[in-house]
Order: structure tokens, then sequence, then C-alpha cells
């Protein structure tokens, strides 16, 4: 043991993390434990002092009052912090630090696109980057812990947090958050005791993503097999990435709520999975199992979510009120607090806190540097799907002028998109400032559509007019769904008026979710999907509209065609009748329309055209049960600009003990190709990939045949049969 640690060895960082712990856990009392189980929604230092140097609270999401500054000013979160981890270890008698876990979820304070535009780049290493941006720029106003990423599968448009998400496919949300989880934790030797890594957290274990009629926080009807055929793959993805945390659903999963979910928390997660690290409750979650229903009050919903396996209480005060109790009651195993504690301590002694439980430096900035804004802008360009275009885009650098309308067109603070506690309106480069940047004022019109037939008379005077519609970010996010996935209200009606005219009408659609595009698609020129991009919306957008760019993102969620055709995924199994996606629509089972999507998932354009051969095998077509089969399928370029293409390779199981979904994700092959350029994406398809939970839940391959599809999109590829084998 180093000199200076005799009394609280815990202290010694020569020693082991389980040393560390083990002997720190062994001078707590029940009340200690039950201090670090305790979260709070803010911590006043001054005001609560006391309860710091006695323990009392773990964890934090704000910390408000000690520097008496406005939280979001520079520096002000940070003081605070400091000055609340002061009274938690120089002045308590365990000096246990509090963990501060804040909601960066797209960017701290530079903004990136909301996390269904970084899916819709389907490149990792960009949403790695993105996600270690972020955390080097938390850590600087003090924060240790982020709730990120979701990987809830968005297949219901209504929802409003599918802007949150990842896409709706187990593939592209799990390797998406396994690289979120890499940024935000780091993967070198440190990990996440590196000085500018913050834990991530996979949220929300489970099904959240299914709330009935998309209305948020509503009841989710599942069996276990769909869960841990789709919705459980990217936890457990994120989980094997070493994800520090897992929070818990607001929901219930056929009639469990998830805070008191035993089977799922505790025998899925942490006992199937090993899962080691904290499972959080949400907001309330502990709470919340009265109102649902199924605790008689607050004790009980304590006792109900410490068995369930829930270590962290965010905010209900149920466990700071009633834990000791129930343990000194014998209702309570303290063993089950003990390994509450265990995880909650092992992550702050893993994240270094104990060492450094201060920023160091409250005065240091993190105003978005030009380092920064190179990174938001290549994601901010990622983030855009150019789902239709008549060859209108993109716009020749001398056109002549360019009208630039709609409700964005001047733009700030609403293109950062939901849960973006520490952007800033002003750091954004507006659509209006980027444009003029380009054009100068005389080529220049912009209006903002409210004052309609004056602005639709600008269209006269200009050679082209981009529309910049959609979704203000309240509209989307949490508690935000709607019922109608169509424009906000009067949006279509201007973009009819526009279109009238006759003139090149671009519409660029910034929103949380899937719209309804179809009639946008069809009175327009050109449509591009955006999300909500972050600081450098403007810049992405004027170098995708005028070429120096061509846009490469690829739709992370189904388009349906409407409202009524919810749910439509990609993971639509088959039925008695219909066993084929068909694109004419013969299939369909509705009266009035196809049922086949407006934009299948992976759709996507760029400013050139592509051409792909066959998909074929490069050895056997036979896949052991313990080996793997290679396949390729070439791309040419067949257009006359460079583009980018994301081939996608899915895959049917035809006969299974369950039914299967009628087309799946497997993999993914990103192509950069000059014009002319042929490219050959090869694809390594290992048995494990296909494997699947059968009756009894287990995961399991058959041997058999499995038809595996590599095209553009989810819908359209060339086809080829391999055989697993025994
Ligand atoms: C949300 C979580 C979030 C938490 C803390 C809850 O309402 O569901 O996703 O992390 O609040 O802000």
């Amino acid at each position: 043991m180093s000199a200076g640690h005799d009394d609280r060895p815990w202290l010694d960082p020569t020693l082991s993390v389980p040393e560390r712990v083990e002997s720190l856990l062994g001078r707590m009392t029940l009340h200690d434990k039950v201090g670090q189980t305790h979260q709070v929604a803010n911590i006043h230092p001054d005001d609560d002092a006391d309860l710091l140097r006695d323990g009392r609270i773990g964890s934090s999401l704000f910390a408000s009052g000690a520097t008496g500054g406005n939280e979001r000013d520079e520096g002000v979160l940070a003081g605070n912090i400091d000055a609340a981890q002061r009274h938690a270890t120089d002045e308590s008698r365990l000096g246990i630090p509090v963990l501060f876990g804040r909601d960066v979820i797209h960017g701290h304070r530079t903004v990136c696109p909301i996390p269904l535009g970084l899916a819709a780049s389907f490149d990792e290493a960009l949403v790695e980057e993105v996600a270690a941006l972020a955390a080097a720029e938390a850590v600087v106003d003090g924060v240790a812990w982020t709730f990120a990423p979701m990987v809830d599968l968005s297949e219901e448009p209504r929802w409003g947090r599918v802007a949150e998400s990842l896409g709706e496919t187990p593939v592209l949300s799990g390797r998406m958050a396994a690289a979120m989880v890499r940024g935000f934790q780091g993967s070198g030797a440190a990990g996440v005791a590196d000085e500018s890594r913050i834990a991530a957290c996979a949220k929300h274990f489970a099904g959240y993503g299914l709330s009935a009629g998309g209305r948020d926080y509503d009841t989710v009807s599942v069996g276990e097999n769909t869960l841990r055929n789709l919705h459980l793959r990217p936890f457990r993805t994120a989980v094997d990435a070493g994800v520090c945390t897992v929070m818990a659903a607001f929901n219930d999963v056929d009639g469990i709520p998830m805070h008191a979910h035993r089977h799922l928390l505790r025998d899925v997660l942490k006992g199937e999975w090993g899962f080691e690290g904290v499972v959080v409750a949400d907001w309330n979650g502990i709470g919340q199992l009265v109102f649902q229903g199924v605790a008689g009050d607050l004790r009980d919903a304590a006792r109900q979510a410490i068995e369930a396996g829930i270590d962290l209480d965010m905010c209900s005060g149920a466990y700071a009120a009633h834990l000791a109790d129930l343990v000194e009651s014998g209702e309570v195993d303290v063993a089950l607090v003990d390994d509450a504690v265990r995880r909650l301590l092992t992550l702050k002694f893993r994240l270094g806190l104990f060492e450094k439980p201060f920023v160091g430096d409250p005065g240091r900035s993190n105003a978005p540097t030009a380092q920064s804004r190179a990174v938001a802008l290549r994601a901010a360009r990622a983030a855009h799907v150019l789902v239709s275009n008549n060859g209108v885009l993109p716009l020749s650098p001398d056109v002549g002028t360019v009208h630039l309308t709609g409700p964005f067109a001047e733009a700030g603070e609403e293109l950062l998109g939901t849960w973006t506690l520490d952007g800033r309106g002003e750091d954004v480069v507006a659509p209006a400032t980027a444009f003029r940047e380009r054009l100068g004022d005389k080529r220049l019109l912009v209006t903002d559509g409210r004052f309609s037939d004056r602005a639709v008379q600008q269209v006269r005077n200009a050679d082209v007019t981009v529309a910049v519609v959609g979704e203000h970010p309240w509209r989307s996010g949490e508690a935000n769904s709607v019922t109608d996935i169509g424009l906000p209200a009067g949006q279509l009606d201007y973009l009819r008026q526009l279109s009238r005219i006759g003139k090149p009408l671009v519409v660029v659609a910034y929103t949380g979710r899937p719209l309804e595009l179809g009639e946008i698609m069809d009175l327009s020129d050109a449509v591009i999907v955006v999300w909500h991009p972050g600081v450098e919306a403007g810049t992405a957008l004027a170098d995708v509209v005028f070429g120096d760019v061509s846009p490469h993102g690829r739709l992370p969620m189904t388009f349906p065609r409407t409202t009524g055709h919810i749910p439509t995924s990609t993971h639509q199994r088959p039925t008695g009748r219909v066993i084929e996606l068909d694109e004419d629509g013969r299939l369909g089972r509705y009266l009035d329309d196809l049922v086949f999507p407006r934009l299948p998932f992976g759709h996507g354009l760029g400013y050139t055209t592509f051409e792909y051969g066959d998909l074929r095998a490069t050895g056997s077509t036979e896949l052991p049960l313990d080996g793997s089969v290679e396949v390729e399928i070439e791309v040419v370029n067949t257009g006359a600009r460079s583009g980018r293409e994301v081939v996608q390779l899915s895959f049917r199981d035809p006969v299974a003990q369950v039914t299967r979904p009628l087309t799946e994700l497997l993999d993914w092959s990103v192509l950069d190709l000059a014009p002319g350029e042929k490219g050959t994406a090869t694809f390594t398809v290992r048995a494990d990939q296909l494997a699947y939970h059968g009756r009894d839940n287990v995961l399991r391959v058959d041997p058999g045949e499995i038809v595996l599809s590599a095209g553009p999109d989810a819908l359209h590829g060339s086809r080829l049969t391999v055989s697993v084998t025994p």
C-alpha cells in the first residue's frame, strides 16, 4: 500500500479496482450504501453540502447555484460540479465522488446530427469520432457519464423518440451503438479512465420502440421471441462493446414494467449476458411502478426495483427513502444492495473519479473550434439523404438566381435537434448564411414563406427554388408523438403553391422522423431528407446542393406511404398469404393503397448512377455451422461523377422454427468510385450471424438454405442461395 492511505486503502490507486471496491464496501454503513444508489436531478452545492458530506447522494444530472451563473454559460456547470465534489470528497468520511451524468446525445457544445442522421451515414468511424468529440467537450464541463446511445429499434415513425434512435435494424443500430460506445468510452489501454472519455449508457432496456400507437411511455405487447430476435440484439452488441451502463425503459413488456422486470434485467442482461456494469432507472421510473399499478406504494416499488436489478434510482427517491428500512426489516437481502453498490463504485473507480473528481480548469472553453466544426461538417454532410432527383441537382455554380424559402431558411437553434442541452443557436450556420456566402446578395432571394403570396411571387424572379421545410425539434424527441407524419400544417400547401409556378423546385426536409413524402416527391424536382443536422447545417446543405459533395446518406428507417401504413419496417414476417415483399403491391392487403413502402430502408441516391452485377460466392456456397462463406458483388459507377455507394447485404431464412423476417440487414460495404470505375463489395458471412432464437428462445442456427441479397437498399438486390451445412 502506498503511503498516506493507511486509513482509507480504497484511495490507493496502486490497488486493483476490485480490491479498492471491497475495501470501501467493507467500511460502508447501510446508509452509506443507500446513498450511492440515489441519483438526484440537481445538486445545489451550498444547500446540499451536508448531504454530500454525509455521502447521501451518489449521482446527479445537474449542478446549479454555487457560482451564481447560468448553467449554460461557459465554466458555470464545471464550477458548480467542482463545488459539489469538494463537499463529497474532501469533507466526507469516505471521500466518494459524485457521478455526474448528462444527456450528451449527439454532441455537447459542437452539436452534430441527431442520432437518426448519424445512423444515415452508415459510417462507423465517423460516428465514433462524433462521440469522441462529444465526450472531450463534456468532460470540460465536469460530465463523467452520458445517457447515450439510445438503441431502441424504431419501427414507429409516430413516436418522437425515433429521432434519438439509430434506426430500425439490429445490425445497423448495434454497430452504430458500438461505435458510439468506443467514441464515448475510448478503446485505448486507459479506456474510460482516459481524461477525455466518459461512460456511455445503452438505453432504454427494452422494447420502448414498440410503445402502443407510437405514444411515448405507452405499454408494449411483445413476446420474448420477437424481443430476442430483434429488439434485444443492439443492446447485446453494446454490452459486448463494453458499455458501462444500461438504462431501464419506462414501458412494460407484456404487463411487467421494465423497472420491475427481474427476468429481463437480472436473468437475461446481468445473468445470461454477463453484464457487469450499472443498470440505471429512467427518470422516476421506479416511482412510476405505482402509477403503472404493480406497486402499492413507493416502498413496494423500491423493493421490486432492487429485486429486479435496478442499481441506481434516477430521481424517484424510492431507494433513499425506503431501501435501508427494507433491508433492516428483512424484506430485501442486503446482498442485493451490495451488488448494486459494487457496480456503482466499480464505475467510479474505472472512470478515475477518485483520482480526479475536479474539472481542473473550470475556465476552459468548449466553444466550437475549427477542428470540432470539421467533424460536425463531415457528419452533417453524411446525414443528407437524397431521396429523389430528376437531374435538377446538383445546381451549377453559375445557376442564375436562387430563391431560398421556408421556415428554416434563416434557422439557427431549430436545426440543432432534440436533446441539445449545451448547444447554442448562435453556433449554427443557417442555410441562408451559407447560400449567401456562395451566391452573394444579388443572386439569392430569401423568404420564410410566412407571407406566402409574396414568397410565392419570388419564384418568378428566380431560376430555382430551394424550400427548406420540416419539423421543429420540439415536434420530435421525448414526449413528442404525432398522429400524422405529414409535414406540419401549412407547409404542404406552400409547396403546392410554389410548384404551380413551374420553376424547378428542390425540397429539403429537416426532420426527426420519417415523413409522408409521396406528394412532395411528385410536385418537386428533388427531395433531400436531412434530419436535424447540427451546427454545420447550412454549410453542409450548400455543399450538397451545389455538388461539392455527392450525397451519400441512406435511410435508417423505412418511409411508409402514409400514417395509415404504420408499422412498416424491413422486419415484416411472412404470413400465410404474403411470402414476398412485392414492389407492384400485388400482394397488398389494403383496398385503397399499396402496402409497399414509399421508400425502403437503406434508400438514398447520389449524383451518379451505379450498376450492380450478380451476387456470387468466391468459393463454395456451403456454409459450415462453425465456418463462413465469402460472397462478392461488382458495382460500376456508370455516371459522370464520383460517388459513394453503400452496398447492403440482406438475408432471409426461408424455413425456421419461427417466422423470420422477409428481409434483414446483415452487413454493408462502402465503395467510393470514380466515373467508370468498377468496385467489388466483399462480405464474409459466418453461420453465427444467421442465428436466431427458436421456439424455446434459445439461440440456434439450422442447417438448410439461406437466401442472401445484395443491393442498394433493403428491397432490391441480386440473390444467391447458400446452404448451412451441419
Ligand atoms: C429519458 C431518458 C433520459 C433521462 C434523463 C428521461 O426522461 O427517457 O432518455 O436519459 O430522462 O434526462
